[in-house]
């Protein structure tokens, strides 16, 4: 990754007053989440040869038959991605670059790695959930569950990729299935910490769009864009001393016209995090 990039980086961390961090998933990636490729077939040979799924992210929309062969899917991947993966060091470092200033992390990931990296939990905004909670698929309340310890006898306690039926879990209050709180549509639960998070993240807005804010977005690619990269790209013409660095892989460009400052960067995330962090 060229000097330059890593001095301008450096140099609008040093000046900014603030942080305001959106994560994508190639963030998580960068962190070793991997949703295909060799992690995909190590953990799931026999999902692969069962039903011919290719990676965890097209696997799950896969029309399971039955709620014991669906959860028998689920678990292994929430086990996976949530529970047993360690901390990345890229959420470790990133924390290390930011702690010493005020900051807020507005995230579409759902694994909860900037939580179990060390981060202000009341400085998260988790926009589309987390694995590691159940809903009712109604939903007929708003409360989420811990689901740990069933995530965890589900997938240890399956076969032929099912999982027994009483492992299953239903609603305690209607009995309807429950389901993960991850955002696939308006089902979705928005609690009161999901709408204090939402506060919170509007609130260091408020308190700092008019100060020195450095927008720092990582793997937001054009799945849900405008969740994350068209309102940070709008903050930043807005806002006449904000700025903008944008790292992913591909894409980086913006379609408009936005300040010469800001640092649109079609680089490894990784490499750009060792770098700054390595003086
Ligand atoms: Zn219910």
């Amino acid at each position: 990754m060229d000097d330059k990039i890593i001095s301008n980086s450096r140099a609008l961390l040093q000046e900014c007053d603030a942080v305001l961090i959106g994560a994508g998933s190639g963030l998580s990636t960068a962190a070793g989440i991997e949703y295909g490729g060799e992690r995909f077939q190590r953990n799931f040979p026999d999902y692969i040869a069962k039903y011919g799924m290719r990676d965890m992210y097209s696997a799950g929309f896969y029309p399971f038959a039955s709620l014991e062969e669906k959860w028998g899917f689920r678990s292994k991947q929430v086990k996976l991605n949530r529970y047993d993966t360690k901390v990345g060091d890229v959420y470790l470092k990133l924390l290390d670059l930011v702690r010493h200033k005020p900051y807020f992390v507005i995230t579409t990931n759902v694994d909860a790695q900037f939580e179990r990296a060390g981060f202000d939990k009341r400085n998260i905004f988790a926009v589309q959930g987390d694995y590691g909670k159940f809903q009712c698929t109604v939903p007929c309340h708003n409360k989420l569950y811990d689901n740990e310890s069933q995530i965890s006898a589900m997938a240890a306690q399956q076969a032929d990729c099912q999982i027994p039926s009483e492992l299953v879990p239903y609603c305690p209050n209607c009995g309807e299935p429950m389901m993960l709180h991850v955002r696939i549509d308006n089902t979705f639960v928005e609690n009161s910490n999901w709408h204090a998070a939402k506060q919170g993240y509007s609130e260091f807005l408020g308190q700092f769009h008019n100060q020195k804010l450095l927008l720092l977005e990582l793997g937001v690619g054009f799945n849900t864009p405008t969740i994350i990269r068209f309102p940070f790209e709008q903050f930043s013409r807005q806002f006449p001393h904000t700025h903008l660095i944008r790292l992913n892989k591909h894409n980086a460009r913006s379609l408009d016209t936005l300040k010469t400052s800001n640092l649109l960067v079609e680089g490894d995330i990784c490499q750009w995090l060792n770098k700054l962090t390595e003086l």
